[in-house]
């Protein structure tokens, strides 16, 4: 089967429906049930003890750590903390699951019924979050990179029970934009937390979607199929994007949508049925024995509760309130805490709000695009950023001057006054030389002189603009206005 292409039409004629199940490594030091460390990409199976590699007898002691991490992730997403949880064994055969059953939490999770807003074309969107769990991750199955790679696979173990967390959201998302809007914000929440990397690459952030289609109007869901190896932001619209039509077509053609495990392909560009679906009862799961019921206190919940940065939307909403920016600047700077916790620096060393966003935005963020850097790297330094938006407020240099010399702070490192002196881009302040230029300039242009003369006074702005082109946009703007007001003389009538 090549690529779904459907009507957009029919397309129009029905719902998308879909969940999200995202999995977070956790930036614990430890694993989540024993001492080994949990750093990523040392020499495979360096990593491991009895407990990790699923030694008969070997018995888990919960990291604590990772519980709070958990409860930080289950509060921003304004879940209710359960007071009493349990972990549980959830049996099936893989060889990189050495015990042949993982550690996870089923029918009494650590967390349940939060939300999360999203955005939707300027409106908040409130998504149900159905529960958050602990978990332990399984190992990894090396497939390629060995000279016997075609016969043989190897396994992996320094990821066996590095710390997950599972959130899993309510079918409330209704396209695939707004499933990538969701799992972007989550990831940025998370970010905030810092309790992970979510580095996708790395598999610290792993994303499976559950999907149906219906007919628009209707409420009953249709059958839906699990859509895996969602690991990039882009596989992931792309993925439900396809398999959205792809069911829309088995429908439309009257047969029926198989409930499945599907696995998105992306040199392909398609899904592909990998195994009908498990139920909940395929895995045997019971209550873990080797672990008591997670405890957690109302003293915990409060400490964590305390510890809470604060989250993206209060950020947000704090920025148009107390800087007065448009709602969609607002979003752009918080959607990184770096990013805003580099604007509110730069605003903090005395640049105008509004101004510093706007250079924040659209030169520095260029710029370190260009450069392929985190603003995190940025070599302009958030007071030499603002001390340089000072000089342009106040009129002491143009704003074409001070992109320049933002281009080179961002090159040299050095702050804006150095630039300016070591390139001799000193602003011009001799009322005797700029009124020489004026001069020229009127000389030259008798038609616009006399245009000014008769009354159209809205020319001064084209002779500031000339002067200023004559003198490299190094003449202080203020004085080239008021010099000119004087040499151009008194309008008559
Ligand atoms: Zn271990």
């Amino acid at each position: 089967m090549g690529r779904v292409s459907v009507a957009v039409e029919l397309q129009s004629k029905y719902e998308t429906v879909i969940g999200m199940e995202v999995h977070v490594q956790l930036l614990t030091q430890s694993k989540i049930f024993c001492g080994c460390s949990t750093r990523f990409g040392d020499p495979p199976n360096t990593h491991t003890c009895p407990v990790c590699l699923g030694l008969p007898g070997a018995l888990p002691t919960l990291n604590r750590q990772a519980v709070t991490m958990a409860m930080k992730a289950a509060t921003a997403l304004n879940c209710v903390i359960n007071s009493e949880s349990r972990f549980a064994r959830k049996n099936y055969f893989y060889p990189d699951l050495p015990k042949g059953y993982q550690i996870s939490q089923y029918d009494e999770p650590l967390a349940e019924n939060g939300w999360l807003n999203i955005e939707v074309e300027g409106r908040r969107k409130r998504i149900g979050i159905t529960r958050v769990h602990l978990e332990e991750d399984a190992g990894k199955s090396l497939h390629e990179g060995f000279p016997d790679s075609d016969r043989n696979s190897y396994i992996d173990l320094n990821r066996s029970g590095v710390p997950l967390i599972e959130i899993v959201s309510e079918p409330e998302l209704r396209s695939p934009e707004e499933a990538y809007e969701f799992v972007t914000r989550l990831r940025t929440m998370i970010l905030y937390l810092g309790i992970s990397d979510c580095n996708m690459e790395e598999g610290s952030l792993r994303c499976d979607a559950n999907a149906s289609v219906r007919p628009v109007g209707t409420s009953t869901f249709g059958t839906k199929t699990e859509v895996k190896n969602l690991n990039s932001f882009r596989f992931l619209h792309k993925a439900l994007a396809y398999e959205a039509a792809r069911q829309i077509e088995v429908i439309e053609s009257g047969n029926k949508v198989e409930q499945e495990t599907r696995l998105w392909d992306s040199r392909d560009q398609r899904t592909y049925g990998m195994r009908s679906k498990e139920f909940a009862h395929d895995y045997r799961y019971f209550p873990e024995p080797d672990l008591l019921p997670l405890t957690i206190a109302e003293e915990w919940k409060e400490e964590v509760l305390r510890s809470l940065p604060e989250l993206p939307d209060a950020r947000k909403d704090r920025f148009e309130r107390q800087y007065a920016l448009p709602a969609y600047d607002a979003g752009q700077l918080t959607s990184s805490k770096a990013l805003a916790g580099y604007y509110e620096n730069v605003v903090k060393a005395g640049a105008d709000p509004k101004l510093a966003a706007n250079w924040v935005l659209s030169e520095l963020m260029h710029l370190l695009n260009e450069a392929k850097r985190e603003v995190t790297e940025s070599p302009v330094r958030a007071r030499d950023l603002a001390e340089l938006l000072s000089l342009v407020a106040q009129g002491s240099i143009s704003g074409k001057m001070g992109k320049d010399i933002l281009v080179e702070m961002f090159s040299s490192s050095k702050g804006p006054r150095q630039v300016m002196s070591e390139k001799g881009l000193e602003q011009i302040n001799d009322p005797g030389m700029i009124a020489a230029a004026a001069r020229e300039i009127i000389t030259a242009n008798p038609k616009q002189t006399a245009q000014y003369r008769s009354g159209k006074t809205a020319t001064l702005g084209w002779f500031v603009g000339q002067v200023m082109k004559s003198t490299r946009g190094q003449a202080n703007p203020q004085m080239v206005q008021e010099i000119l007001k004087k040499e151009l003389g008194g309008v008559s009538g």
